[in-house]
């Protein structure tokens, strides 16, 4: 859809979206503003820091902000390192000082520090995925909870990989399988004033993806699984993020969407 012909479904709205200065997370974070919310981004990065060895510019807060505000939207950008306590605090409190409220929260950070087996993997990287991607959700959303009043809601970022974990990924896939399961709890914990819905994204060219998807062998292979033939888009992913935020889905709670092309998920 062209981004001038979306709707104004968050006027008035405040949402945060945690790791939302690239990728996906940063295309919520967009689409929520572009449909009227204030938006608070975040990420580990205040500044913006070129590594030119991989010569691969790595976007940041202030970054992240500059774009936004220039597209029209009103945003505010703090450091957060999902798994560092004081600076997930810091989110919130800033957040409630500068907006007065939360009625949406994106958790989308994630992280997949190996391609071992289970079996082989390091405790230290176990100890890692479960933090980062498990723990830091359920962390962030204690400290937002007693902000978010009736009407709000939270979304939480697996994967198409939470259904079916690949050998290279496995460990990573368990967590989004994880996610599946806290989407439920945390609905029905939540619930009614707060709803909690989840998507399970299929392969985006990211740079967390680019490990698969700069290879042209695997992308074919992983467009081939789809039925769609193609790889998903962050604005895909960003358009079924803010449905399931926005009070279109207000009768849904407690789910995940699969936004994979069609590629094998469940029944
Ligand atoms: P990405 O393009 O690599 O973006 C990662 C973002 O997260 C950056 O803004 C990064 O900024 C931030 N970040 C990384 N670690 C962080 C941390 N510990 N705390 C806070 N921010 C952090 O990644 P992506 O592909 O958009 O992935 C986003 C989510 O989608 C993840 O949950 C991932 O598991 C899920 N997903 C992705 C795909 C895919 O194919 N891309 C498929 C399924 C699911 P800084 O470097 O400044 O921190």
């Amino acid at each position: 859809m062209e981004k001038t012909k979306i709707g104004k479904r968050f006027e008035g709205k405040v949402a945060i979206v945690t790791a939302s200065t690239q990728g996906i997370g940063f295309s919520i974070a967009e689409r929520l503003g572009l449909e009227g919310a204030s938006v608070v981004v975040s990420s580990r990065k205040q500044v913006c820091l070129f590594v030119c060895l991989l010569l691969m510019l790595y976007k940041n807060v202030d970054e992240a902000v500059e774009n936004l505000k220039a597209k029209g939207i009103e945003a505010i950008g703090i450091v957060c390192h999902v798994s560092n306590a004081q600076q997930r605090k810091n989110l919130i409190d800033k957040t409630v000082q500068k907006y007065g409220k939360i009625d949406v929260v994106v958790s989308n950070a994630a992280a997949n520090p190996s391609v071992d087996v289970i079996l082989e993997t390091k405790e230290s990287v176990l100890d890692k995925l479960w933090d980062i991607n498990v723990k830091a959700s359920i962390l962030l959303l204690q400290d937002a909870a007693p902000h978010m009043k009736k009407g709000s809601s939270v979304v939480l970022i697996s994967s198409v990989a939470g259904y079916q974990p690949h050998k290279s990924m496995a460990m990573y896939g368990v967590t989004k399988t994880a996610l599946l399961g806290l989407t439920k709890a945390l609905a029905a914990e939540m619930g009614p004033d707060t709803r909690v819905n989840c998507i399970a994204p299929g392969f985006v060219p990211t740079n967390f993806a680019n490990f698969i998807t700069s290879n042209d062998d695997l992308r074919k292979t992983i467009e081939d699984n789809t039925v769609l033939n193609r790889l998903g888009t962050t604005d895909d992913m960003a358009a079924a993020t803010a449905f399931l935020a926005c009070d279109d889905a207000s009768y849904i709670t407690g789910e995940t969407l699969v936004v994979a092309g069609g590629m094998p998920s469940r029944l």
